[in-house]
């Protein structure tokens, strides 16, 4: 069955006249959601700990802020953008005994919803928003008059306008410039969950390292070793994103390509480990995992953290990555500076 898709036209931005949306958090996506849906003329509130360094920088881009509590009991639509992990307590403290009847509740990841860690009483609608790329690049395609492309659902329609809320809030963010794909809550957080950790990061990153780690144990220069294993990496990506897996293919040696469909790295066994991690996703138990441990003081997560903090490329990432004369185009200062926000906002969580 073909994906649901919908653009622009499908949307009614009308729908959030009148209606005061909170914006919990303001970090890697909070501040690009506040900022898209002020600018698309949305009258937006963010919700801050009153402490917290984005209050100023919020204030700062001309955004009204209030605490948790205060945003809450003024919104029509509450947008949630912490921390998955800290996404539970916030809400039973803050955002539960100040919600207005109806409300309806939002998110950018299914995971609080999906594993049933967040349960709000039937009468709020439940949607989710959720970008395919980082906030800051959600920011910047929007004001260049794009968009990055959204996945997004319904959980609770107690009313029946749960799609037209959540398409108008998908049209305010310019993610209908791109296009908005209909999922549902466990599809996306199941599907999200995967990818992170068995594809885009648990895969490609060790992946990459651990080709590093075969050349120059095999006596070979590091630096050529990091141009082989990890800088090329980017442009097969950009060509893949282009055109697909045969762009990419096409555009590399026949030598490369015979070496790719022969290759044995990959394989059955991975596969199965694959579905492994699926199953562990599918079941809740990865999620109980991470989830415990957080609410322990991350031991756990702050060891691997620490263990994985130097990666064996890194050792001349940093010579290397001074080469590259784009790495200093206005756009990647920009990124920096929106991620380096964002990273302000994680540090002062715990
Ligand atoms: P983030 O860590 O960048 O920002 C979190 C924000 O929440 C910060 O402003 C922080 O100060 C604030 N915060 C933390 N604890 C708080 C508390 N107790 N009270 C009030 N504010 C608090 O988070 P993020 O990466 O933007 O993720 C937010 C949501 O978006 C998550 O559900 C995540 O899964 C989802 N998401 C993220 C991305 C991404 O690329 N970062 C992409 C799609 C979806
Ligand atoms: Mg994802």
């Amino acid at each position: 069955m073909a994906a649901t898709i919908w653009y622009e036209k499908d949307a009614d931005l009308s729908v959030l006249n009148g209606k005061k949306v909170a914006i919990l958090g303001y970090g890697s996506q909070g501040h690009a959601h506040a900022l898209n849906l002020r600018d698309s003329g949305v009258d937006v509130v963010v919700g801050l700990r009153p402490t917290s360094k984005s209050v100023d920088y919020a204030k700062e881009q001309g955004l009204e802020v209030k605490s948790v509590p205060e945003a809450v009991a003024e919104a029509d639509i509450v947008m949630i953008l912490l921390p998955d992990q800290y996404q539970a307590q916030v809400y039973k403290e803050q955002v539960e005994p100040n919600l207005k009847p109806g409300a309806a509740l939002a998110f950018a990841h299914g995971f609080n919803i999906h594993y049933g860690y967040i349960k709000p009483t039937e009468d709020h609608p439940v949607f989710m928003v959720a970008p395919k790329g980082p906030g800051h690049i959600v920011r910047r395609e929007y004001t260049n008059g794009r968009g990055v492309p959204v996945v997004v659902a319904v959980e609770q329609d107690p009313r029946g306008d749960g799609w037209d809320i959540t398409l108008a809030y998908a049209k305010a963010l310019g993610a209908l410039r791109a296009g908005a794909i209909k999922t549902t809550f466990k599809e996306e957080t199941e599907t999200d969950l995967f990818g992170e950790q068995d594809v885009l990061m648990g895969g490609i990153n060790h992946l990459c390292d651990m080709g590093f780690d075969v050349l120059t144990e095999a006596g070979y220069q590091p630096e050529i070793a990091y141009f082989e294993v990890f800088h090329e990496l980017k442009m097969l990506v950009d060509l893949a994103n282009e055109g697909g897996l045969n762009k990419a293919r096409w555009s590399c040696s026949d030598t490369a390509q015979y070496g790719d469909y022969t290759s044995t790295v990959i394989n059955e066994e991975t596969k199965k480990r694959m579905e492994y991690q699926l199953k562990r996703i599918q079941d809740g138990s990865f999620a109980k995992e991470f989830m415990d441990d957080q609410a322990a003081g991350a031991p756990k997560f702050k060891k691997l953290q620490e263990e994985y903090s130097h990666p064996h490329l890194e050792t001349v990432g940093p010579k290397l990555r001074a080469m590259f004369s784009w790495n200093n185009q206005e756009d990647a200062d920009a990124d920096m500076a929106e991620s380096f926000n964002g990273k302000i906002a994680r540090t002062q969580v715990q």
